[in-house]
């Protein structure tokens, strides 16, 4: 057996002395701030295989036996970290909903891990809890919702919408579902969502011991929301076969398109009939703060939940998602395990009782920064900015003829690539899935060339690239230059891919 000599002061192989820690942190800072100011120079990923990223950073090697030098290990892992990642601070990153990270959230997290706050228990971490508190009292204003909502933050979208739902599971099962559980001798709880609602629900309801088949999916009408008239048939029918709705999630903001579901009628609905009303804004939430918002945006305020995601709209770099609810005890009901006379300070906070974690990081620190060096008009300014960028790609697109525009909300663009051609033979079964097929190819090798990154959408069958502009770094240059980045790419696969396509 090894033993070492536990000297005082004591010399552990992880301690490093604070002279040694200045010099490796200023070095980093430097570089950090060297690849900030140079990333919009250079691709947005290098489009590298797995093999080739493997090799790089030598993550096939076994598990290292001796330690190493640490000014040498951080230096070489800034450096391949540089060279073989993909960057969302590049003005020309517009996939999925992965934005760019604030400085100032940057260095936020250096100093949130150097108090490394367990945010589980006031008493472990009185400043932080304090924080928290006030940032999600804050992103609450920011969502128009009462003053007297509260919450916590998450990791992300999913998470605060795992929280959510099982409040709103808590509160509306009519016997103690979190005692006695799902078992269907109680009756079947069901939860209606527009079939546009992002993946988290299939698994909260299989989580949470539903099953994905309590889901009932709402279909939506041809601007991808939810179709109110069929919810209120579903919820009819459901109710006359004894089933117990209790809970109703409208989105702010889908994923694919950037849909907003109705939700001022969503909201009357569940107020009518006592049930929950949730709204996914994970991406689109903050929306409601803009001068701009139209009034299903601003119905978020009548939500009894609200989960919206920091990393996103607000640029905390992740992770940072935040539940908000309007009346915070449903929280404690959902999560606490104390007995109820077991309240031993009513003054404090203790954010281990208000959701499924445990120890809890500081997270809320990159999000309370950045709203104070930003303040709300800076967000609304960004938020709406962002929006106007994307309505520029949007007309940019509809005005190219080899280029059709599908849909535009928020700050959603989608689209695709049409040889000129074609345009009149879109209907066409084989010209439809030659179109599909082609743009698919475009995606991907648009993304291994790395000038500009989008992802990608279906749309009645249709295979669309798909700009999202959630990057305070994007111009209108930017997003004018896309057709031209994209065109020659697509003419290149044409010419190819048509000679091999039948029927078209
Ligand atoms: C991003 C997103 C989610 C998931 O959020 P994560 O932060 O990725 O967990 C859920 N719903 C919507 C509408 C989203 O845009």
């Amino acid at each position: 057996m090894e033993t070492t000599t536990v000297s005082s002061p004591r010399v552990s192989p992880i301690h490093m002395d604070a002279e040694t820690f200045r010099r490796l942190g200023h070095r980093l800072v430097d570089d950090l701030a060297r690849h900030m100011s140079e990333i919009a120079d250079g691709r947005v990923t290098p489009g590298e295989s797995p093999s080739t990223v493997r090799a790089a950073l030598g993550t096939d090697s076994a598990l290292p036996e001796d330690g190493t030098d640490a000014d040498a290990l951080l230096a070489r892992t800034t450096r391949v970290l540089f060279e073989h990642s993909l960057f969302n601070a590049h003005p020309r990153f517009l996939g999925y909903i992965t934005s760019p990270p604030a400085p100032i959230g940057v260095l936020s997290d250096l100093l949130a891990s150097t108090v490394n706050a367990n945010v589980g228990a006031w008493a472990l971490s009185p400043a932080a809890t304090e924080i928290e508190g006030q940032a999600v009292r804050w992103i609450g204003e920011l969502l128009g919702m009462p003053p007297t909502s509260g919450g916590l933050m998450v990791s992300g979208g999913n998470m605060a919408n795992f929280a959510a739902f099982l409040a709103a599971r808590a509160a509306g099962a009519p016997w103690n579902v979190r005692e006695d559980g799902v078992g269907r001798q109680h009756g079947t709880l069901r939860v209606y969502a527009s079939s546009e609602t992002h993946t988290w629900l299939q698994k909260a309801a299989d989580m949470s011991g539903l099953g994905s088949a309590a889901v009932r999916w709402i279909p939506t009408d041809d601007q991808q929301r939810m179709q109110v008239s069929a919810l209120v048939e579903q919820l009819d029918a459901d109710r006359a076969a004894g089933d117990i709705a209790f809970l109703v999630v409208g989105t702010a903001g889908t994923v694919s398109t950037g849909a907003v579901d109705p939700l001022r009628a969503i909201a009357t609905v569940c107020r009518e009939r006592g049930i929950w009303f949730h709204v996914d804004g994970a991406y689109g939430g903050f929306a409601a703060a803009t001068s701009e918002a139209d009034d299903d945006l601003t119905a978020i305020g009548e939500a009894d939940s609200v989960a919206v995601d920091p990393h996103k709209w607000l640029y905390a770099p992740l992770e940072a998602g935040c539940c908000v609810v309007r009346d915070p005890e449903r929280l404690r009901q959902a999560f606490s395990f104390h007995p109820p006379y077991y309240h031993f300070d009513e003054a404090v906070v203790n954010y281990f009782d208000l959701g499924p974690q445990n120890s809890r990081g500081f997270r809320a620190l990159k999000v309370w920064m950045a709203i104070q060096q930003v303040g709300a008009r800076g967000y609304r300014r960004m938020i709406a900015d962002d929006m106007r960028i994307a309505r520029r790609l949007a007309d940019v697109v509809r005005s190219e003829p080899a280029f059709e525009l599908l849909t535009s909300n928020l700050s959603i663009v989608t689209f695709r690539y049409v040889p000129p051609e074609l345009r009149h033979r879109t209907r066409e079964k084989p010209v439809e899935r030659y179109l599909n097929a082609l743009n698919q190819a475009l995606l991907d090798a648009s993304q291994k060339q790395g000038a500009v990154f989008v992802s990608n959408a279906v749309v009645r069958g249709m295979y669309l690239l798909r700009a999202c502009v959630v990057n305070f770094h994007t111009s209108m240059a930017d997003v004018e230059m896309i057709p031209a980045l994209l065109a020659p790419l697509a003419r290149e696969l044409d010419v190819r891919m048509r000679a091999a396509a039948e029927g078209v």
